[in-house]
């Protein structure tokens, strides 16, 4: 990474505090039980970042990182994927750095939790005993949630909304294979769902591909939501740019379009007002819930995670800790942002608990960046902080109509900083450990 980009993340990321527990007030670290275990459950935004972070500042402290997959393929930019400006490969990352650290990278798949015997069992047959447990697995997609979809159906007609690569390839795919003058159709989420603007970044993205390379096409956009983030400046785009191309659903009071029937052989979508499209291609984007293994955990309630907004220690269960997307962070969004700033407040409390520290106040922050059109990006953000057992919002900013093309370039090259700065900082790419194994050769 860049030195101006390293920059560029820390600035954004509001990570002045970080590297400052970091550097004094948190250093050294007596680590009071030894070669305390922390084991963590997910390898993405939220859970590298803390592998990193802990092994950094503790490297005597037993760090245990258990993931699924050997590469991490990120949801976010991958619309930038979608839309052509940006490969498949270049989403992708390993967990080289993490290890060179220190950190025990397991590829293997969480599938039981005994909270009481303080365990994690996986597929492989392996037990994991934990002082602290860390479990960042991100969303499970609730495919029954939309009548006619399934697992099975979702080969066809692809999310393409979590970490695996083929979905994304898929959408990709098929888009590319269609007929010039097809109709590709977008359903939508309700709310609350893994990054709120992420399906309208993706109609940007799936209309530029259109218009670039098949100009004829259309794509409906099927919403049960009656408003959605960045609103505003979403629908300018569509105006400016793909007038003739979106066509946008959006539920009313009386018009309702929660999708009420799909049939994958005819792919035909109909809804609850009696809309029918018929798709040549369909991205089916359903509800979410926790990653299966926080259900496993016993620290769900409902589809989600309640935490302290404190330090994201669970509310349910004891000596564990529940952060990202499977968390119930309102008012922070679910973004990978906010999973990594989540991620350092649960790594300066590790560090307090276990070296009997002074915690300090809790604060985070989140950005989230779309791209409307080549060079056109926008952007909205909070900082956050506990207040009254909730996480409380304030300098909140976003995106206005009408801005100077300047402004939004800007905004886009700011994300791509931001890119290569969150993913060096989740999987050690950069840094004093990366350096002294190159010096080392
Ligand atoms: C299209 C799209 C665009 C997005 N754009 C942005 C953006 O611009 N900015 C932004 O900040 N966010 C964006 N996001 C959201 C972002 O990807 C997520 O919020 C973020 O990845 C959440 O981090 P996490 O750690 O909770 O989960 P993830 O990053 O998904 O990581 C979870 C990991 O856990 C692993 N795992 C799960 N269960 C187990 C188990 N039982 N055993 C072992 N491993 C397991 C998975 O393999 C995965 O690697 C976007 C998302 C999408 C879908």
């Amino acid at each position: 990474m860049s030195e101006i980009s390293r920059r560029d993340f820390a600035k954004l990321a509001g990570l002045a505090g970080v590297g400052a527990w970091a550097s004094s007030a948190w250093a050294p670290f007596a680590i009071a039980q030894g070669a305390a275990k922390v084991v963590i459950v997910g390898g993405g935004a939220g859970g590298a970042t803390v592998a990193h972070y802990l092994k950094k500042e503790a490297p005597e402290l037993d760090v245990t990182l258990i993931e699924a997959n050997p590469i991490y393929s990120s949801s976010f930019f991958s619309n930038l994927y979608i839309g052509g400006l940006r490969t498949l490969e270049s989403l992708n990352h390993n967990y080289g750095g993490l290890r060179r650290l220190g950190v025990k990278v397991v590829h293997d798949f969480a599938t039981d939790i005994d909270a009481a015997k303080k365990t994690v069992k996986t597929r492989g047959g392996r037990t994991y005993a934990y002082d602290r447990l860390v479990l960042s697995p991100g969303i499970d997609v609730k495919y029954d949630s939309i009548p006619g979809y399934s697992r099975d159906v979702s080969r066809t007609m692809p999310h393409a909304y979590t970490t695996a690569a083929a979905g994304k390839r898929a959408l990709k795919q098929q888009l590319t294979a269609m007929r010039d003058g097809g109709t590709v159709v977008m359903v939508t989420p309700t709310d609350p769902y893994r990054c709120p603007p992420g399906p309208y970044e993706r109609a940007c993205m799936i209309a530029h591909y259109l218009k670039t390379k098949k100009p004829k096409s259309k794509l409906v956009i099927l919403d049960p939501k009656k408003a959605f983030s960045k609103q505003p400046v979403f629908t300018e785009a569509f105006d400016k740019y793909y007038k003739n191309i979106i066509e946008l659903n959006l539920t009313t009071e009386i018009d309702d379009y929660a999708v009420t029937s799909l049939d994958p052989k005819t792919k035909e979508i109909v809804t609850k007002a009696g809309k029918k499209v018929k798709a040549d291609v369909a991205n089916i984007i359903p509800q979410q819930r926790a990653g299966e293994i926080a259900v496993k955990a016993g620290c769900t309630e409902g589809d989600w995670c309640p935490i302290n907004p404190d330090n994201f220690a669970s509310k349910k269960v004891q000596n564990v800790y529940v952060l990202g997307d499977a968390s119930i962070a309102a008012p922070m969004p679910k973004s990978a942002f906010s999973a990594n700033s989540q991620a350092k407040v649960v790594v300066a409390d590790i560090l307090g608990e276990l070296a009997k520290k002074e915690k300090f106040p809790a604060r985070y922050r989140n950005t989230c960046w779309s791209l409307l059109a080549p060079d056109d990006d926008v952007k909205i953000g909070a900082n956050y902080a506990p207040k009254d057992g909730k996480l409380d919002a304030s300098g909140g900013f976003v995106s206005q109509k009408g801005e100077a093309a300047d402004v939004r370039k800007a905004n886009y090259q700011e994300s791509i900083g931001w890119y290569d700065g969150i993913t060096a900082d989740m999987f050690a790419k950069a840094g004093p450990a990366a350096a002294d194994q190159k010096k080392a050769g």
